[in-house]
């Protein structure tokens, strides 16, 4: 399909932002594309930055999505370092930061997150980082280089991946995680007792119901207080408690808004000329019965490109079977669908071992699993859930087996 039309304007140069812009000239866009950000990298992967660029085993322009040169080919208006400031639904215009005004035939919200913040004292003392973007990453690997010891506040997924990383360039690791287990909004019971064993394992302390009340120190930050009255010393925070979505110019703007932009099965917001994609948009999933608002890779690439056909006139519901990855010291951890603890479960293969799958079933129906090193597994388990296949759990736990004669 060749299209012909008026301005699409992309609002965050990130992952989702950029998919946006690629897969409308892959769908035969010919229009003009800006694609606009605020940092002054081209889209990059986020995944790297708690990983390998962390660790300095990859660097920073392996990130890139596309370079500059590329998008530029694509004939995509890229800018960067640009913040756009103010959306008019009614003139149907976006205000930068550099004085510009642009129209729009079709705007795509594409903000991302930035990280939650952590009200406590201390937080502005040298050395106390978050991880959001390449500058983060490259200033804790500098403080994490000095041999500084470190202190991660929140046990979630990205906290885990710098623990792990730091611990693997010889540093002291101390996680404080408030809640009762590890990733306990993102991962079932089970994976929290495979973390933390991991963890262990591998040096890194791991203080439960812990919470941080004051970080201490001249400029520089030297330990954390915590509520209960220990004091842990600390060269060096990272703080991950999460993220909050980026919904400010959406509000401005009058669109629906509630923790993420409001979009349907189509990327669509309340204004019919605009669309969200990414960690900022939250869309109505069948497979978990709810909205969800999914933080991850996979969702940003996949959402863009459907927002992108819908922007081309051939618009398919978006609904994916979710699915991420953890990268920690040597294990890959994959999760798919709504793992629960409320489902039964059945193992395959030694639990919580490498080549591990562990599978959360209701009425015959798998609902969500996760695995250790057993990327393969996983793969064929999305397309049991995808298509509600009823399984027999003899089957499913059983290593011998092939998953795939189940979907057969
Ligand atoms: C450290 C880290 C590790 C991760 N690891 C994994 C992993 O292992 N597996 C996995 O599945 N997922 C992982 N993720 C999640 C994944 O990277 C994100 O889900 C993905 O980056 C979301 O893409 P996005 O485009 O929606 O948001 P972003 O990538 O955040 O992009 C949004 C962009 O918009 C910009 N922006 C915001 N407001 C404006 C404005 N008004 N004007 C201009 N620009 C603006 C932001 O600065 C940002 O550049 C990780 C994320 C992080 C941070």
């Amino acid at each position: 399909m060749i299209m012909q039309r008026g301005r699409v304007v992309i609002v965050g140069a990130g992952q989702a932002g950029g998919w946006v812009a690629k897969a409308l000239r892959d769908n035969g866009y010919r229009g003009p594309i800006s694609l606009i950000g605020n940092e002054s990298y081209p889209p990059y992967e986020r995944p790297p930055l708690s990983k390998g660029i962390l660790s300095g085993e990859v660097d920073t322009p392996s990130t890139y999505i596309w370079t500059r040169d590329q998008l530029e080919e694509l004939g995509i208006d890229l800018r960067l370092s640009v913040e756009v400031e103010r959306v008019s639904c009614s003139s149907k215009m976006v205000s930068l930061s550099s004085g510009e005004a642009i129209h729009y035939e079709k705007l795509v919200l594409a903000t991302g997150g930035a990280p939650r913040a952590l009200s406590i004292p201390g937080t502005d003392l040298k050395n106390v980082n978050m991880l959001r973007d390449i500058n983060d990453a490259v200033r804790i690997r500098e403080n994490i280089n000095s041999g500084k010891s470190l202190v991660v506040i929140g046990g979630g997924w990205i906290g885990l991946e710098v623990a792990a990383s730091a611990k693997k360039m010889g540093v002291d690791v101390t996680v404080i995680e408030a809640s009762d287990r590890l990733c306990s909004r993102a991962a079932p019971s089970a994976l929290s007792d495979y973390l933390i064993k991991k963890h262990g394992d591998n040096g890194v302390e791991v203080m439960l119901l812990s919470n941080a009340s004051a970080l201490t120190g001249v400029d520089e930050v030297s330990g954390l207080k915590l509520s209960n009255g220990k004091t842990v010393a600390a060269g060096a925070v990272v703080i991950g408690i999460g993220i909050t979505p980026n919904t400010g110019l959406a509000k401005m703007a009058g669109l629906e808004v509630d923790d993420g932009i409001l979009v349907d099965d189509f990327g669509r917001t309340s204004d019919r000329d605009i669309l969200a994609a990414g960690d900022v948009a939250r869309h109505h999933n069948p497979y978990s019965g709810g909205s969800v608002r999914l933080e991850s890779w996979e969702n940003a690439q996949n959402q863009a490109i459907a927002v992108a056909e819908v922007i081309c006139g051939a618009p398919r519901p978006y609904n994916y079977v979710p699915w991420f990855w953890s990268d920690q010291y040597e294990n890959n951890i994959q999760v798919v669908g709504f793992p629960d603890d409320k489902y039964q479960q059945v193992v395959r293969g030694s639990a919580g071992s490498s080549g591990s799958v562990r599978f959360y079933i209701e009425n015959g129906i798998v609902r969500g699993a996760f695995a250790i090193d057993a990327g393969r597994d996983i793969k064929i388990t999305k397309r049991l859930i995808q298509n509600s296949v009823r399984v027999d759990s003899n089957l499913l736990s059983d290593p011998e087996s092939k998953l795939q004669r189940l979907i057969a």
